[in-house]
């Protein structure tokens, strides 16, 4: 199985603190890097983790809130710095497009740069933004202060595997192969008819990660997370203040763990701490005690999906 791994860059919140560095997350899925938010710093990390630049295929700002988007000046000029040639795609709400086109024309246009597209999307309904024969990437929409917008990704596997000792069997030619593959019983020239569950076997079950931060509390999310490997959960606070959680747009660690367990994601991951606190172990346990599977993370890890 090709490896899909997730690297913590930063998991902090707004203010800044000696412990941790503001949002950012690279997912790699077979050799290939999509950034999720790109706080300051996030290049920094980069380098540190060894994560190639020269890979990186899009990028993905979940809100225009600085701590989750700082990073971006600087990243992009690096990338023009480094000669990168092919085009750079960012995903982001409405407002992300001026954003980069500030960027370009200020601190990059001494530079021979290379093409970035932008696509903005909804925040208030869940769409397909990205695709390529690996993966698939959809919007999940939160409630934050301003639009914003988790993200959805699921590894795009073959639904069946031919097996190939029975079309050998049955010497079916390969121009029916495509045929078979879509689910279609293959009839012989002698009138029998294969059933294809005699020609095929079932394809791998794709992996799913789903991101979700900055959002306050919202019970709809769960089913459009439903059974993820892997779920970041934003926590920025704990229950003891939950009302400014409430104000400020932003969960609990307890929240965190019940959206886990009504979506029956296989693992929880808690982040995006709150500068309040200095011990992320307190997180842990408040979530754990609803969703045992959990884990805190921190800069430097990284994730098997
Ligand atoms: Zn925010």
């Amino acid at each position: 199985m090709e490896s899909i791994a997730l690297h913590i860059l930063g998991c902090g919140s707004a203010l800044p603190t000696v412990e941790h560095w503001p949002t950012s997350q690279a997912l790699v899925v077979r050799g290939k890097v999509f950034l999720i938010d790109c706080g300051e710093g996030c290049q920094l990390m980069l380098r540190k983790q060894r994560i190639s630049f020269s890979r990186i295929v899009a990028l993905f700002v979940s809100h225009l809130h600085g701590d989750h988007l700082f990073g971006l000046p600087g990243l992009l000029g690096t990338l023009a710095l480094l000669g990168r040639t092919g085009t750079l795609k960012i995903y982001g709400p409405q407002g992300i497009a001026e954003f980069v086109d500030f960027i370009q024309s200020h601190f990059m246009s001494y530079t021979d740069a290379y093409p970035i597209e932008v696509y903005e999307h909804s925040t208030t309904e869940s769409q397909t933004v990205f695709e390529d024969p690996s993966l698939k990437v959809s919007t999940l929409p939160l409630v934050h202060r301003i639009p914003t917008a988790g993200y959805l990704f699921e590894e795009k596997c073959a639904a069946l595997h031919l097996d190939k000792a029975a079309t050998d069997f049955y010497k079916i030619p390969l121009a029916d192969y495509p045929e078979i593959l879509l689910g279609a019983p293959y009839a012989l020239p002698d009138g029998r008819v294969i059933p294809n569950s005699h020609l095929t076997r079932k394809g791998r079950t794709p992996r799913k990660y789903a991101f979700c931060t900055d959002t306050k509390y919202n019970p709809q999310l769960s089913s459009l997370v439903k059974g993820v490997d892997l779920l970041y959960h934003e926590s920025t606070y704990l229950e003891v203040d939950r009302e400014r959680a409430e104000s400020h747009f932003h969960s609990t660690a307890a929240e965190a763990a019940k959206i886990a367990q009504e979506a029956g994601a296989k693992r929880l991951l808690l982040g995006h701490y709150s500068s309040r606190y200095s011990d992320t172990s307190l997180f842990l346990k408040e979530a754990q005690a609803i969703f045992p599977n959990t884990l805190a993370s921190y800069e430097g890890m990284t994730l098997e999906l």
